[in-house]
């Protein structure tokens, strides 16, 4: 038997994808509230496309991303993030031509060749949004405050906002500079990745694991912004304290790239260590310009479901209550098959979950297999019962047992499971 799962990958079953399709609709919920709209790109695409959008220092391209060539000669990537599909389908249908600014979201499954450990996989699923052709703060805030409400669907409390600016290519550019004058001396105290980052790209040494002190007395970018990426920081502030958002200004927030522009954040979890962030998001007003588009603004952040279900699942009084069958159709004889089938048809019509059983079963065990699947009710179908026009129907939450009409069935259950 071939039994074994590729290393970091998961079977998502039967009571838990019902967990995660509700995750996954209040998701949608908010994102509709707020006027966003689903986008599905594929989950592969042409490799230089993630070379070109997640950047060649990162380690995602240097060393995570799942490549092949396919049968026609062609280098493609399953896509190890969601921005970068989204930026090319922007101009691969023109939304750019459509009035601005063009606000969707995804959700789906994202690949990466990482070392499985707790809440990190090889194929993780990731929810996201994107907003293309706006560069007012104002979005910004908007962004936060959808991640903020998705998160109070959920009952989430205690998250933080960390928040900080990384500035524009021409004031990140001076800054650069200063960075690597302040580190240039620290350098053979340095972790081995950062002396490796060090020339790649200096910001990124902001937010090492390891060097944490040495980042924490470097110099900040938000003391060394332009005026125009002061103004869009300070205006953000503002908005997200109209908005009630509590906000801490973080300096080792960064990302490394040329395109993200100005605002940065992630959202937290403070009680989870390393393992916290549940989101990370960020302006990247270069992004499109960097695919050949005209210059446009934009912002996004994304999420790991896997990480938050993990976090819902410590608390299970948050989750929704499991789906169970409404009714079960216990047969007393393998000749009630074709109205037990038959009145199956009916129940399912009215909107009633129901099922019988297909393996001749004793009562006993059908008994024990309706409990199995959680049925609210049994309704027992025998020889006597249905020379009278009914079964007895067998209330397996409260006890109890009564005869109903079958021609009423689907009423009598409908009024005492208080059916939506
Ligand atoms: P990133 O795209 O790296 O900024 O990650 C955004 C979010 O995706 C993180 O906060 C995690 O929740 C999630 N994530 C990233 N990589 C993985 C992974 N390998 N496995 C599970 N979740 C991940």
């Amino acid at each position: 038997m071939l039994t074994n799962l590729p290393r970091g990958t998961n079977d998502i079953l039967p009571g838990e994808t019902e967990r995660w399709q509700w995750v996954e609709e209040q998701f949608r919920v908010a994102c509709r509230l707020y006027g966003y709209r689903e986008i599905r790109t594929p989950v592969f695409e042409h490799t230089e496309l993630f070379q070109r959008t997640v950047g060649e220092s990162t380690d995602i391209v240097q060393k995570e991303m799942y490549t092949f060539t396919d049968r026609g000669g062609k280098s493609l990537t399953l896509r190890p993030e969601g921005t970068a599909g989204a930026a090319r389908a922007y101009l691969e249908h023109s939304f750019y031509a459509e009035p601005q600014p063009v606000k969707l979201f995804y959700l789906g499954p994202m690949f990466r060749f990482e070392r499985p450990q707790s809440g990190r996989y090889r194929q993780f699923h990731q929810y996201g949004v994107e907003v293309f052709g706006a560069a007012d703060p104002a979005v910004d805030a908007e962004v936060i405050a959808l991640a903020r409400h998705f998160f109070q669907r959920l009952g989430l409390q205690g998250l933080q906002v960390h928040l900080n600016s990384i500035g524009c290519p021409t004031c990140r550019a001076e800054y650069r500079q200063l960075l690597a004058g302040y580190y240039q001396p620290l350098l053979p105290q340095l972790c081995e990745d950062c002396r490796g980052r060090f020339d790649r790209n200096v910001l990124r040494l902001l937010d090492c694991k390891v060097d944490v002190e040495y980042a924490r007395t470097a110099p900040k970018l938000t003391d060394h912004l332009c005026a125009d990426c002061q103004k869009h920081l300070e205006t953000l502030g503002g908005y997200l304290r109209e908005l009630g958002i509590a906000y801490e200004l973080n300096p080792q927030l960064v990302r490394g790239l040329d395109y993200y522009t100005r605002t940065v954040f992630e959202i937290i979890d403070p009680t989870l260590g390393t393992q916290g962030t549940l989101i990370g998001g960020g302006r990247y007003d270069g992004l499109v310009e960097e695919l050949g588009g005209k210059p446009t603004p934009g912002i996004g952040f994304a999420g790991g479901l896997e990480r938050l279900l993990l976090i819902l699942e410590k608390d299970p009084q948050r989750l929704p209550p499991a789906t169970r069958l409404d009714v079960f159709l216990a047969l007393l004889g393998s000749k009630f098959v074709p109205e037990g089938l038959r009145l199956l048809g009916r129940l399912r019509q009215a909107g009633l979950s129901a099922d019988m059983d297909f393996l001749g079963r004793s009562l006993k065990g059908q008994l024990r297999y309706a409990s199995k699947n959680q049925a609210r009710f049994v309704a027992l179908l025998g020889e006597e019962e249905l020379s009278r026009g009914v079964v007895a129907l067998k209330d397996m939450e409260q006890g109890g047992q009564v005869e109903v009409s079958i021609e009423r069935l689907e009423k009598t259950l409908l009024e005492r499971s208080n059916h939506r």
